[in-house]
């Protein structure tokens, strides 16, 4: 029945998990989750509003198939002030969400046998989205040595006649890991002189810690502008993960028109509704709320490195952003599906295994959920450590 190029999907493990924990749940189990790819916030005030004056002003019908112009404006508006990056409004792509953003540009620039370097741990969705365009997922190794990066030596290594693109996600789902500017500098100077775009997956750049400052990579250099392809959304930031509202910017014409082109003959637009909601965001009128939720990570985040670490036989690193723990569980079990499994089954906590990031012996812990539950979650894996047969 099946096509071969559906087929060649892997399904996700994450939400396989979070199924089995829907269904634990549904017996009447008492189960955390730590599972969630989404911020437990409301969306702030200031963006709902603007929706629905949408919505009674009648802004429901098509718009332009990449975005409307005040939508473009706002996000280069955005890209230059707060990433020194100088992008023109025809340069940007408004997408369902950054997922659709990354399907489209590989859609866009893969054939058959084009190879892209993915740094793993990565996020689920990456390799298949390169399967699904026929191109090869070529995986750089990282661990804690590295702090989860790359170095310029492995991806130089990793290079071939193949390679089309580097796909860098910084800071990092699942381990939390931000190149600093210097990191990047030292990456993008590998690339000189290559025809290797970079896809640069900026989603979770508003959650950083420790005062850290946020490079994008195509403000590395003039060169790293012209082979970059920025791609960012309001999912994780502005806590829009409902609303589907992800975009690129990329200064080459050629990627963008074909772009639009691929878009007009599948989704189109983007809702129209939505576009008008991230206006007041993108200009920067709900950064205070997006601090509270930033302070709230920050706070977490020490809560649950500082309860993790206690446990003997498992370790984790201090991560400078996003919402996740990548924890290390090698010096008790290497198998992460079979550890997040009876995890879930004896003490009614779901976690990702490390496998679905492609790298076995870890599993993830989201701490996008209150301090209650990430004690009592804590507290059970401590149990379970403990006992761990
Ligand atoms: N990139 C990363 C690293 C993510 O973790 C996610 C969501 O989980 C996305 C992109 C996609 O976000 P959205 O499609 O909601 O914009």
């Amino acid at each position: 029945m099946l096509s071969k190029r559906i087929q060649v999907l892997s399904p996700s493990l994450t939400m396989a998990i979070t199924s089995l924990a829907r269904d634990l749940k549904a017996q009447g189990r008492d189960v955390l989750s730590f599972s969630a790819g989404e911020p437990d916030f409301d969306t702030p005030q200031i963006v709902k509003d603007a929706a629905i004056a949408a919505i009674n002003d009648g802004f429901s019908k098509y718009t332009a198939v990449g975005g409307t112009p005040e939508v473009l404006k706002a996000i280069a508006g955005k890209l230059k002030r707060e990433n020194n990056l100088d992008y023109k409004p025809s340069d940007i792509v408004v997408n369902v969400g950054a997922k659709h953003s990354l399907f489209n540009i590989f859609q866009a620039i893969i054939d058959e046998g084009d190879e892209v370097i993915i740094p793993a741990p990565y996020w689920v969705t990456y390799p298949e989205i390169v399967k699904y365009s026929d191109g090869t997922p070529v995986f750089i190794d990282t661990d804690e040595t590295s702090g989860f990066k790359i170095t310029p030596a492995q991806l130089k290594a990793a290079i071939t006649p193949k390679t089309k693109a580097l796909l860098l996600n910084t800071p990092s789902n699942p381990t939390g890991s931000v190149y600093s500017k210097e990191e990047l500098t030292a990456l993008a100077d590998v690339l000189k002189g290559t025809n290797i775009l970079v896809v640069s997956d900026e989603m979770y750049e508003k959650i950083l810690f420790d005062g850290l400052v946020f490079t994008s990579v195509a403000s590395i250099s003039e060169d790293m502008f012209k082979r970059t392809i920025t791609v960012n959304g309001l999912s994780k930031s502005v806590s829009m993960t409902g609303w589907r509202f992800g975009y690129f910017a990329c200064p080459i014409k050629e990627i963008t028109d074909a772009i639009v082109d691929f878009q007009g003959q599948s989704t189109s637009n983007i809702n129209s509704i939505t576009q008008k909601a991230a206006v007041p965001a993108l200009n920067g009128l709900a950064d205070a709320d997006i601090e509270i939720m930033r302070s709230a990570f920050e706070r977490r985040r020490n809560l649950a490195h500082e309860l993790l670490n206690q446990i003997e036989g498992i370790s984790v690193l201090k991560p400078e952003g996003a919402f996740y723990l990548f924890v290390n569980t090698k010096a008790i079990e290497n198998d992460s599906m079979k550890f997040c499994q009876k995890l879930l089954e004896e003490k009614g906590v779901a976690v990702v295994p490390g496998i679905g990031f492609g790298t076995e012996g870890y599993f993830r812990l989201s701490f996008a959920t209150d301090d209650a539950t990430i004690k009592d979650g804590i507290e059970r894996i401590a149990s379970f450590v403990k006992n761990y047969k």
